[in-house]
């Protein structure tokens, strides 16, 4: 990409300098048509028998320099800018081509990974379950991490299929009335189930909405999943469902480090991850966010992202009042 950068630069500043170039060397021309306009004149009109229609052809052949300065600047000027205008065309959809082939690279190896951890997780747990005659209680923790597992597989499954149904706009969103006030209830209390002690939650009772009960539990789960994805264990996370004005408002607070602020809005571009995959400590898709703004859009809403105090980020979903 650098390379690629240096020689489109180089090739433009060779444009533009031999541009100049010929600019330069037009202009010459004029002068030295100007001034063999003007000997041929002195030749046919003697200024001093005639000045007054020696200086009218002279001014005429002046002028007629002027225009053709003005012509070649002009010129010159328009073309450089049709130039320009194409290589900044040219340039960012090459970038964005490039950006978006490595993070579908990317995007590969996380899923590979993604689908084969659970995978792995559950054989494992199942084999164990085979090979010994384990306690009731062993028993159960090996069942409930399998399920764990599958949860997590099936999660990710639907987000992508999700997001490609719905890029193809093949998905047909149902539109049931629904209460979203115990959606949020039962996703937070899912993960307080996960993850004893750390999540608080603060819903209004009685909010409904209507829409696609799959699209709005995955929008909030995965916004709940992030909080557990990128925050320390323990830390608290909480949940708030309340109308503002004309609005629903489900924030998402957490205490974990935090999102750049040039990262902000990066985050809900399709399959973005902050970092790279040497420096990244979790796994994931990069779907998760993308998929949430476009189910949130989809109802007229807005996800935003803000800082939290004194750490961590709040993840707002901003619905419309039906
Ligand atoms: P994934 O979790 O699969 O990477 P997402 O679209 O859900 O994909 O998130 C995109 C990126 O945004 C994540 O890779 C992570 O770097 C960042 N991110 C999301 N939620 C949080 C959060 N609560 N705290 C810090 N970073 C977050």
């Amino acid at each position: 990409m650098r390379l690629f950068t240096t020689l489109y630069l180089l090739l433009l500043g060779y444009i533009i300098a031999a541009m100049l170039f010929w600019g330069i060397s037009l202009e010459k021309q004029s002068v030295m048509i100007y001034e063999q306009q003007r000997e041929s004149l002195l030749e046919h009109v003697d200024p001093e028998d005639t000045p007054d229609a020696y200086q009218q052809s002279l001014e005429y052949l002046e002028q007629r320099k002027r225009s053709r300065t003005r012509q070649y600047i002009s010129e010159g000027i328009t073309s450089l800018l049709v130039i320009l205008t194409g290589a900044a065309v040219v340039y960012t959809s090459f970038r964005r081509s490039m950006l978006l082939s490595r993070q579908q690279h990317n995007f590969m190896l996380s899923v590979t990974h993604e689908l084969k951890s659970p995978i792995a997780a559950m054989k494992l747990n199942l084999q164990t379950l085979e090979k010994y005659d384990l306690d009731e209680e062993k028993r159960n923790l090996l069942l409930e991490r399998c399920i764990v597992e599958s949860n997590r597989l099936n999660e990710l499954c639907n987000n992508m299929l999700i997001a490609s149904q719905m890029e193809g706009r093949q998905y047909v969103a149902a539109n049931e009335l629904l209460d979203l006030s115990v959606l949020t209830e039962e996703a937070v209390l899912a993960y307080s189930i996960r993850y004893p002690g750390r999540f608080t939650s603060h819903i209004t009772t009685g909010i409904s909405f209507t829409g696609d009960r799959l699209l709005l539990q995955m929008a909030i789960n995965n916004l709940l999943e992030n909080t557990v994805k990128y925050t320390p264990p323990e830390t608290p996370v909480e949940v708030s469902l309340r109308k503002r004005a004309n609005s629903l408002v489900l924030k998402v607070a957490d205490q974990g480090a935090g999102i750049p602020d040039h990262e902000k809005k990066r985050i809900f571009g399709k399959f973005y991850r902050i970092g790279n995959e040497n420096t990244r400590k979790t796994k994931g898709t990069g779907l998760g966010l993308y998929l949430t703004r476009i189910i949130i859009r989809q109802y007229g809403g807005q996800i935003i992202v803000k800082d939290n105090k004194p750490v961590g980020s709040v993840f707002e979903i901003i619905l419309p009042v039906q």
